[in-house]
């Protein structure tokens, strides 16, 4: 098992997730962050601390997708440990519907 991070970070990326992550699993793309399942320790302190309620355990159905997204881009993507300002737009797009579809990016992001 690991948790993961759904879509509903893109463009919402507030990083309060990175600074209680005790082995440091976050990956930083363009718009959104990822947890390597390898390095989760499944300890789930991160998922309350998220504003958009972006990060659930694999555990749950219909998460299969997002296994894949974080599998495959914390592989490429530069690691992060430590909070930064949001995108000032950031809670326009809070809770928005389909922004995997319209808004995800390959690019990675500035990692710490
Ligand atoms: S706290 Fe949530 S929205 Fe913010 S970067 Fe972490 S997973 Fe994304
Ligand atoms: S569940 Fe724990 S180990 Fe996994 S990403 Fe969240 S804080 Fe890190």
């Amino acid at each position: 098992m690991t948790y993961v991070v759904t879509d509903a970070c893109i463009k919402c990326k507030y990083m309060d997730c990175v600074e209680v992550c005790p082995v440091d699993c976050f990956y930083e793309g363009e718009n959104m962050l990822v947890i390597n399942p390898s390095e989760c320790i499944d300890c789930g302190v991160c998922e309350p601390e998220c504003p958009a309620e972006a990060i659930l355990p694999d555990t749950e159905d219909g998460l299969e997708k997002w296994l894949e997204v974080n599998t495959k881009y914390s592989e490429s993507w530069p690691n992060i440990t430590v909070s930064r300002e949001p995108p000032a737009d950031a809670d326009d797009f809070k809770g928005v519907e389909g922004k995997f579809e319209a808004h995800f990016s390959e690019n990675p992001g500035e990692g710490d």
